[in-house]
């Protein structure tokens, strides 16, 4: 097993990926924030399987990050995480320091006007902002064909889907699916910070998913009243403050009163002071 090189400069990581191209490599691009587990490592994979030349980038970016959030405590772990990519495939991991990405000066963002501000955009304002504008970043320094997403993150797949359209960027956007712990919790970085009690209870995330995709099947079109029975559920959930429990239409993001068509059904709740989120996909035929 051969360890990734590490480039923490915007130069050392070009000169790595052309190297790469000029050998006829096709380039593959997996963003992450590190901290890395399963669900990344299923990513990397993913891209190894279509790249020759997987690169991943572990930057945990301050402009995604409210002023209240974990920014300083989010877990930084770059020894570990160079195994994992290893054993997953990656010939290199782009880790660079804040001031690389926005050195003195910077003041150039990108948005995703309207998409940005709904579901998880509502209560982190400015967030998706600061992932596009990292992500854009990224394709720019990788300069990738391909660059893989977590469904995990529905909402940040589906905005930069429609960035990379809207700006005619050269990157093809994948996504995968959410990998889970036995009991339907979402892998994330994050579950570190619950307690047993806390970790125990987070297996009512995808429980509630389930409950509104059961609804559904059998029939019920209320769209209201399917967030309203999601949130009393989760509200029920000892230790629980509900952020929200909502439907959209997966082309717009808006919500529908019937539904109908591809739907993105999505939550995120409050365990304390950490925030999980999931989601799950549904196509409504009638
Ligand atoms: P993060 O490091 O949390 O920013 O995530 C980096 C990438 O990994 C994003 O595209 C996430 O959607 C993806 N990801 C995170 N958790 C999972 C998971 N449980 N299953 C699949 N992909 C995931």
């Amino acid at each position: 097993m051969t360890l990734p090189i590490i480039c923490d400069t915007i130069p050392d990581i070009r000169k790595a990926v052309d190297t790469a191209r000029r050998a006829g490599k096709r380039i593959g691009l997996v963003p992450t924030m590190g901290a890395l587990h399963d669900g990344h490592a299923r990513l990397i994979e993913a891209a190894h399987k279509d790249c020759e030349f997987v690169v991943v980038s572990i930057f945990v970016n301050p402009t995604q990050f409210g002023p209240k959030e974990d920014f300083h405590r989010y877990p930084r772990t770059l020894d570990e995480d160079r195994d994992l990519c290893a054993r997953a495939g990656a010939a290199a991991i782009f880790a660079p320091d804040a001031a690389i990405m926005y050195p003195p000066g910077f003041r150039t963002f990108v948005e995703v006007q309207t998409w940005q501000d709904v579901l998880c955009g509502a209560a982190r304002p400015g967030h998706f902002r600061g992932v596009c504008t990292v992500v854009l970043k990224l394709f720019h320094i990788a300069r990738p064909e391909v660059a893989f997403f977590g469904q995990k993150d529905a909402q940040q797949a589906l905005i930069l889907s429609r960035m990379v359209r809207d700006l005619d960027v050269p990157v093809e956007v994948r996504t995968i699916p959410t990998v889970r712990e036995p009991d339907g919790l979402a892998l994330s970085s994050r579950n570190r910070y619950l307690d047993p009690e806390q970790r125990l209870h987070a297996a009512a995330l995808w429980q509630t998913l389930q409950a509104a995709r059961q609804l559904i099947e059998k029939g019920e079109r209320d769209s209201a009243l399917i967030e309203r029975l999601m949130k009393e559920r989760l509200a029920a959930v000892p230790g629980v403050r509900v952020d929200f429990a909502s439907i959209v239409s997966r082309e717009s993001l808006a919500p529908q009163a019937r539904l109908q068509g591809p739907i993105l059904i999505a939550l995120a709740v409050f365990f304390g002071s950490t925030r999980l989120i999931d989601n799950l996909q549904m196509d409504v035929l009638e």
